[in-house]
């Protein structure tokens, strides 16, 4: 189902994002510089998730905004921004635009193939994965050793041992965006906080509907 924000451009659909107050200016600046064209396969302009193959979705523009919205405060210029499950790539494309070249935007994706799509999809909107961007292609509910990231975004629904995995790469100060499913099988995004000490807290937003963080066998 289409919401009501679709267009008949990306800066219509954009216009729309903001007019439903789901999409800070910011936010709406570095969506309107990166096409939806060169991401979703069919009906880009369409407020609607879309199939990209291997049971992947690129999901509803108002969904990536919202997200982006809500990791705004972390993503200033020169900003490290982790996105575990990162599909069609689109979401590296927009974070590479608000946290500019002084900042840092790696994608992690475990289908090979989705890797090679994100890589090429990037480089139609002109980014360059491994030099704007990285793509690594691995487990993303595995913390990549050493690293630590200002906003984390999660694109597919996790259980709370991989919540809980990925949270620890989370920067003093940093923000993760996370669908959590739970044990019912609901979802509900999480907006996870470290602060300043260190210390993890987390708020309950609002219910969806993600694909599943899991092995890559099923
Ligand atoms: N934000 C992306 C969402 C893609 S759908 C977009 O809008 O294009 C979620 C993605 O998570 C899928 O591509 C899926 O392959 C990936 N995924 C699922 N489990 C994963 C895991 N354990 N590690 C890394 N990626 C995973």
């Amino acid at each position: 189902m289409a919401w009501q924000c679709s267009g008949s451009s990306n800066d219509e659909l954009v216009s729309n994002l903001v007019a439903a107050e789901l999409a800070s200016d910011r936010v709406a600046g570095a969506m309107r510089a990166v096409d939806r064209a060169y991401f979703a396969p069919r009906q880009p302009y369409a407020d609607a998730p879309q199939l990209i193959g291997y049971e992947a979705t690129i999901s509803a523009p108002h969904m990536h905004a919202l997200a982006l919205s809500q990791l705004e405060p972390s993503l200033g210029a020169g900003a490290r921004v982790l996105d575990v499950g990162c599909g069609s790539g689109y979401l590296l494309a927009v974070l590479a635009r608000l946290v500019g070249p002084t900042g840092s935007v790696v994608g992690v994706e475990h289908i090979p193939e989705l890797c090679t799509l994100a890589t090429r999809n990037l480089a139609r909107q002109g980014v360059a994965a491994g030099t704007d961007v990285d793509v690594i292609c691995g487990d993303g509910r595995q913390p990549l050793p050493g690293r630590v990231f200002d906003a984390i975004h999660v694109g597919a629904a996790a259980d709370e041992a991989a919540v809980a995995a990925v949270a620890t790469m989370l920067a003093p100060g940093g923000r993760m965006f996370v669908p959590v499913r739970a044990a019912d099988g609901e979802q509900y995004v999480y907006e996870l906080r470290r602060d300043a000490a260190g210390a993890l807290t987390r708020e309950r937003k609002m219910g969806v509907r993600y694909v599943l963080l899991t092995d890559r066998s099923e």
